[in-house]
């Protein structure tokens, strides 16, 4: 027999090997294994059997790692997927579907010395003092680690040692599970009445998914026959829904009895929540309902905090079928969970979920994707949905489920928003606080009550805003704002090249004020400012700068949880899913620093950011109070979101997207070149879209050797024998230079690519860039679905 391995070091090729006789029958499709290559030993994943090889002299395979296949072929198949689709090397493709511990094989599961009482023969014999109070424990427990045994008893091995020499006990290694919860105590709880929406949407959830139990045909999981064409690949009807539902209005508990309703079926579900907000509580709420009861299984965790055992063990208690419930971040979508009943992707608008290196997939997508292929039930959950699985619904593609209310009937909190322009014109330069809040945190201080308070970025914003007038710099062709680069003191558009000069005094006719230059605040001056405004006030600031350790997060969030923090300055990390209920005043500093962020979804952020943000306050029993300080107040996002009107502000934004083919009504491919040599970068990327042009874009009449422009779909010119594929509906933009960050020393330029038809285009530009030769310290990355255009 002879295996196609796909091996680690990505050479886009698979090679193949044949299965010595000591190997035979433990070779399977998806098993990792060790092969010779060259000189080297190199770890693989085996892609197929075949009884021949087309190649003589085969090499023998080393090893396989695993008692069991590590890479299901399901998930095989899903790797397949990504790599087709997000134009990636698949050996790039199948490393991300398996934790790093679990391809490796050194650290496996963890063996310690346990305890065992043997059954006593006879009579129980006299024993020393010491050693008879060592067995009371052991009697007690019958069997406990060896370690936990001396501990208990204050006593050195010695002593245990007596009692096996008596025949009293064994000690011996044993498999020890690492359980990153285990010091958790988790009460179990009991399923809620649901509220009447919360009722049909776990109905209309668990109908689909009766609806696939009794379908029997058999999905075609080749990666090939889920490429239809239109524009996506992500959709079958009614297996794929969006639960739109405020924060509090009880999407979890929806999921946790959908899950119920998975494992009734004898099925299993796969969790995906943002990294951010996998807290304790998060998990042992899902632990608690399954914990015990007829429907007990495991619940598993996998997410980047987990110690590499951890990891390890988690993993194959997913593999094993011993839990059949995984919750985790991104790559938690991979799990091997069999069969497969239901993913869940809570906050599924989160860009988290978009991995930015290679492979660079966003992880509800592949969670759709693998729904399709495992015929299971998706539901998508958030209070502010993407416009892309809105977008979804109105089409028809997705079904939309609606929770309007919060469970408890509580009110959503009172948004106001700053008119910051005021400030500045009252005060000398740009404030931090307005007197509004001020006021408003002084007397959270006196009632002992607490406040967060909210920065988007970290660092000073890129774009040129009048803080008078509130005025932003925009390109005419793409409505993106303008990028402001200090130096050479000019504005440019990352987006579509389009260059212009900065202006001296601000351009609005009313205004001119001619401090235009716009300089922007950290959250370290908000601390600052914070502390001289209120010395008796125990502030804490949280960002990625002082959040360096893996467990600083949880600290800092559990001195606020138990008040021994008055005021949380943060970024993005406290937006999320947190639940304080003595929070009753959140504050957002500037809430234009995201608006005006050179990215057409800059006003889907901001929207996205102020309602998350706004739902952090107000969840106890006095109702929340939510300032928003901006120098454009009047911009829909910020005013949508101070109605909390999702579908307004969705109407208004759809209307831009449509106008200049944004997604969702197209799709994009991001090509970023990169080096450290500008000209050279700007001469590939002048290369590049050249060949762009040439390749993907319906040839004008007449030109030899082109195929005629058609209806979509593949081209094929009979009197050439070409075919090629066309994208009628593509638009090319750039190249453009993309901002250069402070402590780059690189220069990056940036092609953007939209069209509806992007499974095809991803293939054409994989052929594309295979036959393209680029200088060798020029790097091109391509990006599908890009979240971010930074
Ligand atoms: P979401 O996930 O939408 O933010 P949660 O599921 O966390 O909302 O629900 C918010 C609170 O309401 C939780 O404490 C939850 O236990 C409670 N809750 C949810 N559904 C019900 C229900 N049907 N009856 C009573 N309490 C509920
Ligand atoms: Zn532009």
């Amino acid at each position: 027999m002879i295996a196609h391995v796909s091996l680690e070091i990505a050479l886009r090729k698979e090679f193949d090997y044949f299965i010595p006789p000591e190997l035979a029958g433990r070779v399977d499709v998806g098993s990792r294994v060790q092969v010779p290559f060259g000189p080297r030993k190199i770890f693989g994943c085996v892609t197929a059997l075949a009884e021949e090889s087309a190649h003589a002299n085969l090499k023998p395979i080393l090893k396989v790692i695993g008692a069991q296949t590590l890479v299901t072929p399901k998930v095989l198949n899903l790797a397949r997927w990504i790599a087709d689709y997000y134009c990636c090397a698949p050996e790039v493709a199948l490393k991300s579907v398996l934790p790093e511990v679990v391809r490796r094989e050194e650290s496996g599961w963890r063996e310690r010395l346990f305890v065992r009482a043997l059954p006593v023969a006879g009579e129980f014999p006299k024993l020393p003092k010491r050693q008879q109070e060592v067995w009371n424990i052991i009697e007690e427990r019958r069997e406990l680690p060896l370690t936990e045994l001396l501990e208990l008893a204050e006593t050195t091995a010695t002593t245990a040692r007596k009692l096996e020499d008596r025949g009293l006990i064994e000690i011996a290694p044993q498999i020890s599970e690492r359980d990153p919860y285990a010091r958790e105590h988790i009460l179990p709880s009991q399923s809620l009445v649901l509220n009447p929406a919360q009722a049909q949407a776990l109905q209309e959830i668990t109908q689909a998914m009766e609806g696939k139990n009794d379908e029997c045909r058999m999905i075609n999981a080749k990666a090939g026959d889920l490429r239809k064409e239109s524009d996506s690949p992500f959709v079958i009807r009614h297996s794929t829904f969006l639960l739109h539902g405020v924060t509090g209005s009880g999407k979890t508990e929806v999921y946790l009895q959908a899950i119920a309703h998975a494992l009734e079926q004898g099925k299993g579900a796969i969790v995906l929540v943002p990294e951010i907000s996998l807290t304790p509580q998060t998990v042992e709420r899902f632990k608690a309902r399954f914990s015990s009861g007829p429907l007990q299984t495991l619940v598993a965790v996998l997410h980047s905090h987990l110690s590499a055992g951890e990891r390890h063990d988690e993993w194959h208690k997913i593999r094993q079928g011993r839990a059949r419930i995984v919750i985790g971040a991104r790559s938690a979508i991979f799990a091997p969970v069999e069969p497969l009943g239901l993913v869940i992707v809570d906050e599924e608008h989160e860009h988290t979920y978009k991995q930015e290196e290679a492979p660079r997939y966003h992880a509800r997508d592949v969670a759709i994707v693998r729904g399709q292929m495992e015929n299971a039930v998706v539901v998508l959950g958030s209070a502010t949905p993407s416009l892309e699985s809105y977008h979804n619904c109105k089409k028809g593609k997705y079904t939309l489920l609606e929770l309007p209310e919060r469970v408890d009937n509580q009110k959503m909190p009172h948004v106001r928003v700053v008119d910051m322009r005021q400030a500045a014109r009252a005060g000398k330069g740009i404030p931090i606080f307005s007197q509004q809040l001020k006021e408003a945190i002084a007397q959270r201080l006196e009632r002992g009550e607490q406040t967060i308070l909210f920065l988007n970025r970290r660092g000073y914003s890129t774009s040129l805003q009048c803080p008078l007038c509130g005025f932003v710099a925009k390109c005419p062709n793409c409505s993106l704002s303008l990028t402001y680069h200090r130096p050479e003191q000019k504005l440019s558009c990352h987006l579509c090249g389009h260059i212009e000069p900065v202006p001296r005094v601000c351009p609005e006719s009313k205004c001119k004020n001619p401090a235009i230059r716009y300089a922007g605040t950290g959250t370290q001056r908000v601390e600052e400012t914070l502390t001289k405004l209120f010395p008796q006030a125990r502030v804490k600031r949280m960002d990625s700068d002082v959040m360096k350790r893996k467990d600083d997060y949880r600290k800092v969030l559990g001195d606020f949880r138990t008040g021994k923090i008055d005021i949380l300055v943060g970024t993005q990390m406290i937006a999320k899913g947190l639940h304080f209920p003595n929070v009753t005043l959140v504050g957002i500093i500037y809430a234009d620093l995201a608006l005006h962020l050179p990215d057409f979804r800059a006003g889907e952020r901001t929207f996205q950011l102020l309602t998350q943000v706004a739902g952090r306050a107000g969840r106890g029993d006095v109702e929340g109070e939510v300032f928003v300080q901006a120098f454009t107040p009047f911009h829909p996002a910020i005013q949508f979101a101070r109605r909390h009107d999702f579908v307004g502000f969705y109407e208004q934004e759809i209307e831009f997207r449509e106008q200049l083919k944004y997604p969702p009504l197209s799709r994009v491919a991001l090509l970023t070149l990169k080096g450290r040599n500008e000209e050279k970068v700007k001469f590939s990327a002048d290369h590049l879209k050249r060949e762009l042009e040439k390749e993907l874009l319906p040839s004008s009449a007449g030109r030899a050797g082109s195929p005629l422009p058609a209806a979509p779909g593949d081209v094929n010119d009979g009197a050439h024998g070409v075919t090629r594929p066309t994208f009628p509906d593509l638009i090319i933009a750039g190249p453009a230079p993309a901002p250069l960050l402070r402590a780059e020393t690189y220069y990056r330029y940036q092609i953007m690519l939209r069209t509806r038809l992007m499974s095809k285009l991803s293939q054409a530009l994989a052929k594309l860039i295979s036959s393209l030769t680029l200088p060798e310290d020029v790097t091109l990355t391509v990006d599908i679905d890009p979240v971010s255009l930074g």
